[in-house]
């Protein structure tokens, strides 16, 4: 008899999905205070895909069409012995956002690239640097700035002469540059004026740290962005003179939305030299402070532990969220919440379920509009190192 299946391979497991939708929509958020909720628990024992119509959340088989009307929200894939959260298609489903404040670990162990969500506003881990060694300092580069680090000025046979201070002549210290669309007489200004004029725009403050906010400034005559970095024969020099940045540090970017919020783009640059906490938040004393009524006072923390910047929720009311930038396996000892639009999903693998039902999923509660807050996946492990399940 072959029992090699019994030892190695657990059998076919079950996935329990406890579903919580926010009565309102708004802006894909979900009130995690909210206590009108409507709840739904499943028992799902092969790949399903979740829908939901309104506020009423479905397992359906993976093939079969949703009803019109009905979102989309994820697929649980049942593969090689596990189970995986997917989006529900490819292309045009809604992102699926982990929430930090469910994860066994309480914290998210944050890659460059992770996308970090707070009420409404997005963030961008740029750049993560933990130790001084190697001396490097923050990329001041936003995505549509990457390649607009200027060249030298035309020939200096041009005569040429600087825009702002309307002195002709350079010198290798300060040149020359043409760093924007304008042509003509007003085509080039010395990088120690324009530098000058920058500084005195952006208002970068001063601490012992290095921490501060950066923000691209463009030409008020041409409108082109300024380049972040200026080439000067072999030489790159950054355009603005920002302060020496202190490690451990962390480059955030806000994520815009649209124009009006055009004047918001730039990168927090922000030390966490001498063990200081990272707060992001509605309140005064935040590091990164949004004033937005999706945003709590205190809404999340990022703190440097043992190598590592983590990502830490506080009770915030519109939740903490990492994007899940690909499938993830599901974890015996790990029970996750993902948010999807208003939904929160919480998994939470099981036992084999008894082999005398059927393949369907088995509904086993529903309530709503009562006074209970949403469940929270169990937690059985106590405190654990920060969350070992990278997404990239
Ligand atoms: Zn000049
Ligand atoms: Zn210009």
């Amino acid at each position: 008899m072959d029992r090699t299946g019994s030892l190695s391979v657990q059998p076919a497991q079950a996935v329990q999905v406890v579903s919580s939708t926010w009565q309102r929509d708004s802006h894909d958020l979900f009130d995690f205070e909210a206590h009108h909720l409507n709840t739904k628990t499943f028992t799902v024992p092969k790949s399903m895909k979740c829908i939901r119509s309104g506020t009423d959340v479905q397992m359906v088989p993976e093939h079969v069409p949703p009803p019109a009307g009905a979102d989309p929200l994820l697929r649980l894939v049942q593969k090689d012995g596990a189970f995986w959260v997917d989006k529900a298609s490819p292309s045009t489903s809604k992102k699926l956002w982990l929430v930090v404040r469910d994860l066994a670990t309480c914290g998210h162990k944050l890659f460059e690239s992770d996308i970090i969500k707070l009420g409404r506003f997005k963030f961008r881990v740029r750049q993560m640097v933990a130790s001084s060694c190697g001396g490097a300092q923050p990329e001041l580069r936003l995505d549509d700035t990457g390649a607009t680090c200027c060249a030298e000025a035309p020939n200096a046979e041009n005569n040429s002469m600087c825009r702002i201070c309307l002195l002709e002549g350079s010198s290798p210290e300060d040149p020359l540059i043409a760093p924007c669309q304008c042509k003509g007489s007003i085509e080039c200004v010395h990088l120690g004026c324009l530098r000058h004029w920058v500084k005195g725009r952006l208002n970068l403050s001063d601490n012992n740290s290095g921490s501060y906010f950066y923000r691209p400034l463009a030409c008020e005559l041409c409108k082109a962005v300024y380049p972040a970095y200026v080439h000067v024969g072999s030489d790159r020099f950054p355009l603005v003179e920002v302060p020496r940045t202190t490690a451990p540090f962390i480059v955030l970017e806000n994520m815009v939305r649209d124009s009006q919020q055009h004047a918001s783009r730039g990168l927090h640059v922000i030390s966490l030299a001498e063990n200081k906490l990272l707060k992001l938040g509605r309140g005064h004393e935040s590091d990164v402070r949004i004033a937005d009524v999706s945003i709590s006072r205190c809404h999340a923390t990022i703190r440097f532990h043992r190598g590592q910047f983590v990502l830490e929720d506080h009770n915030s009311k519109f939740g903490t969220l990492v994007a899940m930038k690909k499938p993830r396996a599901l974890d015996p000892g790990n029970s996750i919440s993902i948010q999807v639009g208003r939904t929160v999903l919480s998994l939470t693998l099981q036992p084999p379920p008894d082999l005398g039902h059927g393949a369907a999923s088995v509904v086993q509660s529903s309530t709503s509009g009562d006074h209970s807050c949403r469940r929270r996946p169990s937690m059985g492990l106590g405190l654990r190192s920060p969350d070992e399940h990278p997404e990239g």
